[in-house]
């Protein structure tokens, strides 16, 4: 493994490159071997070797053999043993290295060399024909399903059969001869299915393995793994030939795999698992219970010394968590592979955290280190870890969409849907794979599982985006359909049996589990976040309705109110009447009437926001929605008219008669009203701006309730800073006739008070043309304020609400959309129309406060076009605050 600088000179110093070239476990076992760790003698064939074969059909490329040959006789000079020799024979293993690790997904095969010759000598030289013939036989069974493609079955059954005959329950019960029968017989099943024996050269070996572990790159499972991880398919595998140690001599060998923190929590603290006279596979297949590393302190103490030493020396040598694999053959170390160690979000957040405060990486590593979808883990339900492990696993599938879910298993969307909704059932949806037309039942369900479908199946794409806990793909699930139940192994669950899902990890439990809400308030987190904000130059704000809301956000961190809606007040019961009110009005009088009753409700909502957010800057955006929706819906009303009358004609007496009387002609004044105000395209109707030029009084009593609020805060000694927001702008004229009105009244209510109050009044952007006429409408707004939910549906010209449960999945699906544009911002036309808006806007309006309201302000993605855009920040949910710091400070580094 002294290849390091021939690759260097090849493709250049940059590590990520190095990597590339001879694989991650290539790289690292030759970066090793420089630092002078223990690493038994091998070389590595690079990915550029496996490219050229897989694309000339099978071919190895020209001069490769002699160079294995070459460096084959330089391991043999170094080692003193010989290849296929008949005295001190060189066994080898042909280990598979991608670039990105891809556990368990390619093949590697062991102890390569072995043939009845070597098998001779090895026994003469050992003395332990045990441990010979166990290696052989292991070769026979490993060769012939890497190589050959036969399936395991038919060895593993001689093995049980053997240890029935002989009458015991342990492999390491079998004796010399046992193993020596097994062999055998190994061999005849080799013959069986592929009609020629064994190879006994063991250069035929070698060679046959290097060319199935490069096939293996192809495999099924490799390609499948590689679509889900993002991995791209051209970079090829590298194949390391290692000088095969022992684990399996006996008792003072051992074989380990150890982490240099935990994997779960980050705790820093060396753990592993180890077996005593074992060889390196045995401890990841899990046939024997395996021991805790923290044993071999005592079992071999100064091997434990030595290993804990090397651990530590290369977590500080690449400055990460390292997850290694070592072999003790007779009281000797060797390390066979190390690699940042794969760790939940929360362990990535500590580990990251006291990374820096150990000295070994800088806050900017830190914070890049962390994905803002590991910062959502801390937001969603999860399992207690202790829950999770005490718990019935089940099976496992692809963690598509992170949480915990727990519910009863129902099998059809109807069924899932009249459990959630009429019984208020907890349920989890189980189905092969979701359609369209399962939306409805995914959306009552508290979580997903599907059998079949990758992630980006359909359920998968609607699980993520309505945030709900999915496991996809999870394939040992059989599901009867007929007889309402499924199977996963020898476990049968039938409908409205509950299970538990893990969407963060992609596991499937049995029963209920515990669940926790994980702590935002996690220590390493909080640091974590604040080192991300020293990074960040877009501003975090949150959309906050009410007080409490607020409250969170400014916990979360937030540092304004990007989006008040205020019309969502009026929807609550002791307001809706007057609103109503407001709407049926005949006569001015009465319009004024309702309004003064609504006035006080606004006011004390605003008040509420301004004491939270002390000082920091609250938009609050003008009512927005077609006033029909403040009113029952029409079928509704009609369907209650009809009753009436009929109560009417069986009425006992006059009284009666008379309420009943009333009452219709109300519910008949509230149906013309309705009926009156419906439009055919409601979301292109009178709303935003126009409904405020149509009712000036409305939005005047909104803006006097702001002020009103604003003063009354003030006095108390805390600063305000009021926003107000004119909604759905499209011409300039609009914002001019409105904004008039408004700051009239504004400057009123402060006259009134005796208070004067820095304000500001700015306009959402959320229609094509006020996007391009932002230079009109930015000299009469003080800032801007991206719609992008509207603004995406109108450069669209697609119905939200109807399309993300229609054709825009299958638009996703079919790849015809690269992703589902009210998620993440659409760069080419929405983010082209945001771009030149921030321009042409602080074209006329210098340093024009430009921020983001729309769903997009919480997605990392479009947080860092945001960024890039310019835009002064970005607003999202609540919840989201911590993921957008975080996505911002990427987005900046
Ligand atoms: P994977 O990438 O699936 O872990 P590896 O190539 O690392 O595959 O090898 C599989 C197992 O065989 C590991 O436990 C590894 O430690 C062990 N192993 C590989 N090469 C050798 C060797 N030369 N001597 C001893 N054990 C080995
Ligand atoms: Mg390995
Ligand atoms: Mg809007």
């Amino acid at each position: 493994f002294n290849e390091l600088d021939a690759a260097k000179k090849h493709v250049g110093e940059d590590w990520d490159a190095v990597r590339g070239l001879l694989g991650g476990k290539g790289a690292n076992l030759a970066e090793m071997v420089r630092i002078g760790l223990p690493v038994p003698d091998g070389f590595t064939i690079s990915t550029e070797a496996c490219n050229t074969y897989l694309a000339s059909g099978s071919i190895l490329p020209e001069g490769l053999w002699d160079q294995v040959l070459a460096a084959l006789a330089q391991i043999e000079a170094s080692t003193g043993k010989s290849f296929g020799g008949s005295e001190n024979p060189l066994l080898l293993s042909c280990r598979s290295g991608a670039k990105f690790s891809m556990p368990g997904m390619m093949d590697t095969v062991l102890n390569i060399g072995l043939n009845d010759q070597t098998v001779a000598a090895m026994i003469h030289q050992t003395e332990d024909p045990r441990f010979v013939y166990d290696a052989y036989r292991r070769l026979i069974q490993m060769f012939g399903s890497v190589v050959m493609g036969i399936d395991d079955e038919p060895f593993e059954e001689v093995i049980s059969t053997a240890r029935r005959t002989v009458g015991v329950e342990n492999d390491s019960e079998l004796t010399a001869e046992n193993w020596q029968q097994v062999a055998e017989q190994f061999k005849a099943i080799y013959r069986r299915h592929t009609t020629h024996d064994f190879p006994e050269d063991p250069y035929k070996q070698l060679q046959k393995a290097t060319e199935a572990v490069f096939k293996s790159w192809n495999g099924k499972r490799a390609v499948d793994y590689r679509t889900a991880a993002g991995i791209s398919h051209d970079l090829g595998t590298a194949v390391s030939v290692v000088t095969m140690v022992f684990g399996n001599m006996g008792d003072d060998c051992a074989t380990g795999v150890a982490m240099t923190r935990n994997g779960s929590t980050g705790e820093p603290k060396l753990e592993g698992d180890y077996l005593t006279n074992a060889q390196g596979e045995d401890v990841v297949a899990g046939i024997r219970m395996t021991r805790d590393l923290a044993e071999l302190k005592t079992e071999m103490p100064s091997v434990y010394d030595e290993f804990e030493r090397i651990a530590k020396l290369l977590e500080d040598h690449y400055r990460d968590m390292q997850d290694m694999e070592f072999t003790i053959e007779k009281g000797k170390l060797w390390m066979l592979q190390t690699r940042d160690g794969k760790r939940t979000a929360q362990a990535a957040v500590r580990i990251a955290v006291d990374m820096v405060e150990e000295g070994l990486i800088d806050r900017r590593t830190a914070v890049l280190r962390v994905s803002p979808d590991q910062v959502d883990f801390f937001l969603h339900p999860q399992f207690d870890t202790s829950a999770a492990i005490a718990g019935k696993l089940l099976t496992r599938g692809l963690n598509v969409s992170p949480g915990a879910a727990v519910g009863q298993v129902a099998f059809d969307a109807d069924m899932a849907e009249s459990w959630a909704n009429n019984e208020g059932k907890a349920v989890i949806m189980v189905r092969p794979e979701t359609k369209p037309d399962d939306v409805h039942g995914m959306l009552a369900a508290r979580g997903i599982l599907t059998s079949r479908g990758g992630r980006t199946s359909h359920a998968a794409l609607v699980a993520r985006q309505f945030g709900k806990p999915a496991v996809v793909g999870a394939s040992a699930i059989r599901i009867d359909l007929t007889n309402r139940l499924m199977t996963v192994a020898n476990r049968t669950i039938h409908e409205g049996e509950w299970i538990s899902i893990d969407g963060t990890a992609g596991i499937v439990y049995e029963g209920q589990l515990e669940t926790m809400v994980p702590d935002i308030k996690d220590p390493w987190l909080i640091k974590l976040l604040t080192w991300a904000d020293e990074f960040r130059k877009l501003g975090v704000w949150a959309n906050a309705d009410y007080p409490r809301d607020a409250k969170r956000a400014v916990e979360y961190g937030a540092e304004g109110i990007g989006l008040c809606r205020s019309e969502h007040m009026f929807f609550e019961t002791d307001r809706l009447p007057h609103f109503q009110r407001m709407i049926m009005a005949d006569y001015p009088v009465e319009r004024k009437e309702a309004l003064a009753a609504l006035l006080p409700f606004q006011r004390e909502d605003f008040v509420g926001l301004f004491r939270v957010m002390a000082g920091k800057p609250v938009i609050i955006r003008l009512i927005d929605p077609p006033l029909h929706e403040f009113l029952p819906d029409l079928m509704e009303l009609m369907s209650e008219l009809a009753d009436l009358k009929i109560r009417l004609k069986h009425a006992p007496d006059m009284a009666a008669i008379d309420t009943l009387l009333t009452e219709i002609r109300e519910k008949e004044q509230l149906r013309k009203q309705a009926q009156r105000l419906r439009e055919a395209n409601p979301m292109l109707g009178t709303r935003g701006v126009r409904l405020g030029i149509y009712i000036p009084e409305l939005t005047t009593m909104q803006v006097r309730a702001i002020f009103e609020a604003a003063c009354r805060v003030a006095k108390e000694g805390i600063e305000v800073h009021p926003e107000v927001m004119i909604p759905l702008t499209s011409h300039v004229n609009e914002l001019i006739r409105q904004r008039a009105v408004l700051e009239n009244e504004a400057r009123t209510v402060m006259k009134e008070k005796g208070v004067e109050i820095a304000y500001k009044f700015g306009t959402m952007i959320e229609l094509p043309r006020a996007a391009l006429t932002a230079d009109e409408i930015a000299r009469h707004a003080e800032f801007f304020s991206f719609g992008t939910n509207d603004l995406t549906q109108t450069t669209f010209g697609i119905s939200r609400d109807d399309a993300e449960a229609g054709f825009l999945i299958e638009y996703m699906e079919s790849g015809i959309l690269p992703a589902n544009p009210f998620a993440t911002l659409d760069r080419d036309g929405v983010g082209q129309l945001i771009d030149m808006a921030v321009k042409k806007g602080r074209s006329t309006q210098p340093g024009l406060e430009c921020g983001i309201c729309g769903e997009h302000g919480g997605d990392p993605k479009s947080i860092a076009l945001c960024h890039q855009l310019g835009l002064t920040y970005v607003s999202c949910s609540p919840f989201r605050v911590p993921i957008a710091r975080l996505a911002a400070a990427h987005a900046a580094l």
